[in-house]
């Protein structure tokens, strides 16, 4: 990877030094949050008169992630409630800001200026947070796995068929990762990873964005396991997926959102054993109900999650789906008895 060649960013020997003292506690889930505010149309676009306003005849309700431009202060006090709740890494609300995810709300144009500002939304409210207890605190650029899959075709009946290429991946990606650092990412998270070829196609976009950048973050990588018998959609095992990202030499790898903390357990201890850096885990709070809602509270979440920090298992916890900051709390008391993951 050509980032290896590079100076290392400020922030990345500040992670390491911290999390080799301790289990670090990454955020809980945007979406939940989000919809807890119960905005409208009206309110995803922004108000009236406001420079902030977006003009479009496309529907925007639903598009999260244009609320870092159109809602800025909520999506701040998310973070910001977050980072009291104890996570010293929160995840920018960039999941879906990549020009192959934005075209579903014709908002292609907007890419570079939702992850700028969303990072600096997070930085601002980690500012905000550090100032009130000293802690230091680090933003992580999320970067979704955007809803094209370049290893599977969507058509049963033409399986050569990909609705994306490497190289249109690399280039979303590239913007994306680009803006997150000028906004002020200290980390680059490629999370949700259901195909390793999307994944490959950010990490790639990330050594160039990091070797234009001068400085080398840290990589934080995230598999997501979607079915029983413990694959990523794209069909490996968590040994494969681990020998498919190693290459990145990344801070982290570990998994995220699917499952809930209890199954997502074999699927970690399988990657634990095999991965010589850092393990991150950040489950759903358990398994949908039938109304696609999250009913795991936070002690049953941070019970199972305090399991695998009992057993070594794990460096960085936080909580995906239908996670909240009681959640995260909880999540940070249960794992403060127990000593980081060693490898
Ligand atoms: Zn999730």
């Amino acid at each position: 990877m050509l980032s290896l060649r590079l100076p290392r960013s400020k922030s990345f020997d500040a992670l390491e030094k911290i999390s080799r003292e301790r289990i670090m506690i990454l955020d809980g889930a945007m979406g939940t949050q989000i919809q807890q505010l119960g905005l409208s149309e009206d309110d995803f676009l922004g108000h009236a008169g406001c420079a902030c306003h977006i003009h479009t005849d496309h529907p925007q309700k639903g598009n999260n992630d244009l609320l870092i431009l159109t809602q800025p202060q909520a999506i701040e006090e998310i973070h910001f409630r977050y980072a009291m709740a104890g996570a010293d890494i929160v995840e920018t609300n960039t999941f879906s800001s990549t020009v192959i995810a934005q075209a579903d709300y014709a908002m292609e144009d907007k890419v570079f200026e939702l992850n700028r500002q969303g990072a600096a939304l997070a930085r601002a409210a980690m500012d905000r947070a550090t100032a009130q207890d000293g802690k230091p605190r680090f933003v992580a650029g999320a970067v979704g796995p955007t809803n094209r899959t370049a290893s599977i075709s969507p058509d049963v009946n033409n399986p050569g068929f990909r609705a994306i290429t490497f190289d249109e991946l690399r280039e979303a990606y590239g913007l994306q990762i680009r803006a997150l650092i000028a906004g002020g990412a200290d980390i680059i998270l490629i999370e949700t990873i259901f195909d390793t070829l999307n994944a490959k196609a950010a990490i790639f976009a990330a050594s160039e964005a990091f070797s234009e950048h001068g400085a080398a973050l840290p990589l934080m990588i995230s598999g997501t396991i979607t079915d029983a018998s413990g694959r990523t959609l794209s069909g490996q095992t968590p040994t494969a997926f681990w020998y498919s990202v190693a290459h990145a030499r990344p801070f982290t790898v570990g998994l995220n959102c699917a499952l809930g903390a209890h199954a997502m357990r074999p699927h970690l201890a399988e990657l634990a054993s095999v991965a010589d850096t850092r393990i991150c885990a950040y489950p759903n709070a358990g398994l949908p109900n039938a109304f696609g809602q999250y009913d795991e509270g936070p002690e049953d979440t941070a019970a199972e999650i305090a399991g695998f920090a009992r057993d070594g298992l794990v460096n960085v916890v936080g909580g995906c789906c239908g996670t909240t900051p009681d959640h995260i709390r909880a999540i940070a008391e249960a794992v403060a008895p127990f000593a980081p993951r060693k490898f």
